[in-house]
């Protein structure tokens, strides 16, 4: 980067990165113009939108440490002081670190105990999680189905109400004056974003396209994550559970106006159609066993996402004069985005390193 910042910033693709970029830009008083190849809105129709409107929002970073490595940890253990930071002044909230529970079924201990095992592994110093008997279990969770013995309590773990958020970075980008275009597919390159019949030049460009990069990135790949949404006010959940199980690791996170989100683990899959009917059956059963309350839930919403990755599931970003390229969040994207939007603001505005450059900065 040069000593002076760029002035006017070109970003492609608004997702979870390219909104938080383009917010923390305006904020620094750039000049934002950012290009969506789909709607901006959640809830358009469309073939394929942001993972960032498919995730679950769960900010887990011991969980995530025991399918990654102890440099995500890190990465995580910073968003949970980030987000607060960022988000702290809204009027409604939209970040929570009140923990995350795991649990098992009497017949699946063992996978519990795997669980804990490898934790214990990847992370040998952490002291942040308890086990919990099922008394312990009922007072996190009343609504909890009163069967489960045994669980871990992951106390710092945090979850974020990432459409709202989404909708809200959309909004502020747009009070703040930003150049939006949606419906716009772009190619990148230094300096440069060329549309189908157009091609303009910025001072720098910034490629948040995840996994819509791989066109000029062939070393991408996309992990597909099938959700179901329901909506019931016979149950509450004060924070993201998971149930630990042979086949699959089923997820369920809290979402305003009574609704939850359900989901279980990655599929090695570029497939974006819907859900399948196993798939469907699974998470549904699975969320039965949770609680009998929700057998009257209604399901609103299934849907299925790619998740961008490189093969090491690492994220990277890449910094040349004129273009820097941020991507591979996989299935980290909102436990990692406060540590790659800070080392991507500090390349911008020649702050000084920050712990993450040799974690992100890979070749
Ligand atoms: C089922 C599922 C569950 C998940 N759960 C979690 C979770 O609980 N916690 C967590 O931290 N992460 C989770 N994730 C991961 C997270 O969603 C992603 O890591 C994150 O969204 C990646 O952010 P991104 O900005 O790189 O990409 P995206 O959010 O995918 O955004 C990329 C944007 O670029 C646009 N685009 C693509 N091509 C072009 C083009 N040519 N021109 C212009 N725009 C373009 C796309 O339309 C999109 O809007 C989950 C993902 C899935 C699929």
């Amino acid at each position: 980067m040069t000593d002076s910042p760029p002035h006017h910033i070109a970003i492609a693709g608004a997702g979870l990165l390219g909104r938080l970029l383009a917010w923390h830009l305006l904020k620094a008083n750039c000049k934002v113009s950012l290009f969506e190849a789909g709607s901006l809105i959640a809830d358009t129709p469309q073939t394929a939108r942001a993972a960032a409107f498919t995730a679950a929002g769960m900010i887990a970073p011991l969980s995530e440490a025991v399918v990654s490595d102890a440099g995500i940890y890190r990465m995580g253990q910073y968003a949970l002081q980030q987000w607060p930071a960022w988000l702290g002044k809204l009027r409604s909230p939209l970040f929570f670190q009140r923990g995350s529970l795991v649990v098992a079924h009497a017949q699946d201990l063992s996978e519990l105990e795997q669980f804990a095992r490898e934790l214990q592994f990847v992370l040998p110093q952490c002291n942040s999680y308890q086990r919990v008997n099922q008394q312990q279990i009922q007072e996190l969770e009343p609504d909890l189905n009163p069967h489960f013995l045994q669980g871990l309590f992951l106390a710092e773990e945090g979850h974020i109400h990432n459409r709202e958020l989404l909708q809200l970075l959309h909004d502020e980008i747009i009070v703040m004056g930003a150049s939006v275009r949606e419906y716009t597919p772009v190619n990148v390159s230094r300096y440069k974003v060329s549309t189908e019949n157009s091609e303009e030049n910025f001072d720098l460009v910034i490629d948040c396209r995840g996994l819509g990069a791989k066109i000029q990135n062939a070393k991408l790949r996309g992990v597909r994550g099938e959700t179901l949404y329901v909506e019931t006010k016979e149950i509450q959940l004060q924070r993201p559970v998971r149930l630990m199980h042979p086949r699959y690791q089923l997820y369920i996170v809290p979402k305003p106006k009574h609704r939850f989100i359900i989901g279980a683990t990655q599929i090695e899959s570029e497939d974006r159609s819907p859900i399948t009917l196993q798939s469907s059956l699974e998470l549904s059963s699975a969320l039965y066993t949770l609680s009998p309350a929700f057998a009257e839930a209604r399901i609103i919403e299934m849907d299925s996402n790619l998740r961008p990755a490189f093969m090491d599931n690492l994220p990277r970003v890449d910094v040349q004069d004129g273009l820097i390229m941020a991507n591979g969040l996989f299935r980290h994207g909102y436990l990692l985005a406060p540590a790659i939007v800070d080392n991507i603001l500090a390349h911008i505005f020649n702050k000084p390193d920050i712990v993450f450059r040799e974690l992100l900065n890979r070749p």
